[in-house]
Parts: C-alpha cells; sequence; structure tokens
C-alpha cells in the first residue's frame, strides 16, 4: 500500500424522509487525498438530538483539517486518538467521530483496491438477515397503518420486522395478534424493543402478555438505573435480551451484571469500526451472542454495518440495518440492496459505493 496523503474534507449536510413521513439529518463526510483516492463517511442519524447543538459546519470542517490534512488515512488508530481529544464526549462527539472514522477506512480500502471487509479479515458471510422497524404505537388507532406496513413488506419479501412497545400494551398486543394471525411462521418478529422506558415491573408484566406471539428476542426491556433490573427481567421471561453497547467498558458492566445474552453492536453509537469489533472480542471471551443494530444510517453507514458484519464469525442474530429500506432517499449510485430479509454486503472497493452528486444537492439541508 503506498502511502497517501489526506488533503481535503467536506461535510455535506443532508435530509431524508422516512417511508413513516417524518424528516432524518445526516452529515455525509468526504475525504479527499493527493493521490486521487477518496474516502465516503456518515454521521447518522442526528435526529436524537436538538440539532442546535450540532458545531457549524464550516468550524467543524476547520477543525477536522486540522487534525488529518498532511496525513495517511492509513493511521486510523492514531487519527481516531487525535479526533477523541477534540471530541471526547459532547453532543454529537461519537457521530463526528464515527462518520472522519468511516471515511479513513473507505479511503485506505479503496487505494488498496479491496472491500473494507478485506481489511477486517475477509467475509465469512455475504448477507446478513435484517428487520425492518415499526415505531411505537401510542394507541389502537394506529394498528391499522402499521398492519399495512407489514403487509407491504412482506409483498416486498421483507419478512422480519421489530417492534417498539410500551407505550400502549394493548395495541401493541393486539398488533402483535393480528400479525401472527395473518402470517403465522412465515413472519419473523426479530425483537420487542422497549427502549428502557417502563420500569422494571411494569415491564415485565407487559413482556409477559407480549412473549406469546414468540419474538427472536427482547431488547432494552425496562429502564436500566440499576443493571440487576435487566438481570431480573432475562430471567423472568425467559426470553434472550438484547442492549445496545456504547464502549468496551459497558460490555464488560453488562456481562458481569448478567445483564443481557446479546450485544447489540450499533456501530455508529460506538464511535467506529475500530471499538465496534473490540467487541465482539468481549462477547467471544464471555460466551455473549451479538447482533448489529443501527441508529438508521443512509447506505454508506449501513455499509460500514455490512463490511464489519461480513467479518466477524461470532454474529449470533438477526440485525437491525434497515436505514436503506426506510429512507426514500439516498445519496449514492447504488444503494444497499435488501433480498428476502437479508441485507446483501456490497462489493467493491472501500465500501462498495459511489456517492451520487445530483443526490447529494437534490437532498441538501440547511442546518450547521
Ligand atoms: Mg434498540
Ligand atoms: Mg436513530
Amino acid at each position: 500500500m503506498s502511502i497517501v496523503e489526506i488533503t481535503d474534507l467536506q461535510l455535506h449536510p443532508v435530509h431524508t424522509r422516512r417511508e413513516t413521513g417524518s424528516i432524518t439529518p445526516h452529515v455525509i463526510v468526504t475525504l479527499d487525498t493527493r493521490e486521487g483516492i477518496s474516502g465516503l463517511g456518515e454521521m447518522s442519524d442526528l435526529g436524537h438530538y436538538s440539532l442546535r447543538d450540532f458545531p457549524p459546519l464550516s468550524r467543524l470542517r476547520g477543525t477536522l483539517l486540522e487534525a488529518l490534512r498532511g496525513r495517511d488515512p492509513a493511521d486510523i488508530t492514531g487519527l481516531t486518538a487525535r479526533l477523541a481529544q477534540t471530541f471526547p464526549g459532547g453532543p454529537f462527539h461519537k457521530e463526528i467521530r464515527c462518520g472522519v472514522e468511516l471515511a479513513l477506512w473507505d479511503a485506505v480500502a479503496r487505494n488498496a483496491q479491496v472491500p473494507v471487509y478485506q481489511l477486517l479479515g475477509g467475509k465469512v458471510r455475504d448477507r446478513y438477515r435484517v428487520c425492518y422497524p415499526i415505531f411505537r404505537m401510542r394507541a389502537s388507532d394506529e394498528i391499522p397503518d402499521n398492519l399495512r406496513r407489514v403487509r407491504d413488506l412482506m409483498r416486498r419479501g421483507q419478512d422480519a420486522f421489530r417492534l417498539y412497545w410500551g407505550a400502549d400494551i394493548e395495541a401493541d398486543e393486539r398488533f402483535l395478534a393480528a400479525v401472527r394471525d395473518e402470517y403465522g411462521d412465515q413472519v419473523e418478529i426479530k425483537s420487542l424493543d422497549g427502549s428502557n422506558q417502563l420500569p422494571r415491573d411494569e415491564a415485565i408484566a407487559a413482556l409477559r402478555r407480549l412473549i406469546r406471539y414468540r419474538p427472536t428476542h427482547i431488547e432494552s426491556p425496562c429502564q436500566r438505573e440499576d443493571l440487576a433490573d435487566m438481570r431480573a427481567v432475562r430471567e423472568t421471561i425467559g426470553a434472550a435480551v438484547s442492549e445496545h453497547v456504547a464502549s468496551l467498558q459497558q460490555g464488560y458492566e453488562f456481562v458481569a451484571a448478567q445483564a443481557v445474552d446479546i450485544f447489540n453492536i450499533s456501530l455508529v453509537a460506538m464511535g467506529g469500526l475500530a471499538a465496534a469489533r473490540k467487541l465482539y472480542a468481549l462477547a467471544e471471551a464471555t460466551g455473549t451472542k451479538t447482533l448489529i443494530g443501527t441508529t438508521q444510517e443512509l447506505s454508506i453507514g449501513t455499509a460500514a454495518q455490512l463490511h464489519l458484519g461480513a467479518a466477524m464469525p461470532n454474529l449470533d442474530y438477526p440485525g437491525d440495518a434497515a436505514g436503506p429500506l426506510l429512507y426514500q432517499q439516498d445519496v449514492v449510485r447504488q444503494r444497499i440492496r435488501y433480498c428476502q430479509g437479508y441485507a446483501l454486503v456490497p462489493e467493491g472497493p472501500g465500501w462498495g459505493l459511489d456517492l451520487d452528486p445530483e443526490a447529494l444537492a437534490a437532498n441538501r439541508a440547511n442546518f450547521g
């Protein structure tokens, strides 16, 4: 691999519309080098916090360029350590660091003319089973729309979904019953995601009703002030429990408290591919299962999840990376493809994706 030198970095704010109608902000990162190799990254999704806290993009670009200009993108460990000093953990810091790290991986793999998964040791699978998200219902009048969505997904061959539950248990139960009634075991209810909203005992009472619809696992079942509460849910409900893991340290704490069966490894929330990879070692050493989660990325962020998933042998459960199914717009020429409930790992140098400048311009947003 020849030495290359970073010359520029651009940040492109975009908005994309979800099938559900809501609008989600992202920042696309493009990295340029003197040798003509470029790299693509993505900060996604940025809808979780107030965009007022996002740094002005021109200032952010200047800060990033100061850390990166003149450097070799292959120096991923050193460059991400530098970025971690500047962005130690404030609002959007993880997304910013991750977006840049992804662009570095893409540039390095493109320079080597290999897919990113080759840099991670090669692929052990070329597709990954994923589910589509059905968002939390506040009342039963939202059931028909969600049933229509499931029917539409089933017609398109997308036969796995997850349900965010917990605002109206009656509605959750009626919806799950209707789905099982209509599709039996043809559909996979991949998980019930509680987003840590309910206190332990309320969560247990609700899950006793919902577990009979045979979800593959339960995610973030209850409030998490005390990890013993999660362990109590696991042991009472008798289903595998997953939780998002934000750091290696947190993964260790979950294991020590016997709070989870499955690490939900959502790359963006973790702050990068290198950090996410460490969690697979922890999972292997402790007998913890894994899945690849999401914060709802466009194709670039999803490709990063898929290259990681392609290369990690101990990937056990279906994942959540369905952004390219959820969003009506994207910024690449060929978005991630899905087939019969699987996401296909893209092939070609880097992520295997090419930016579509027209789509980037068409979806341009005004924040930052
Ligand atoms: Mg979740
Ligand atoms: Mg999200």
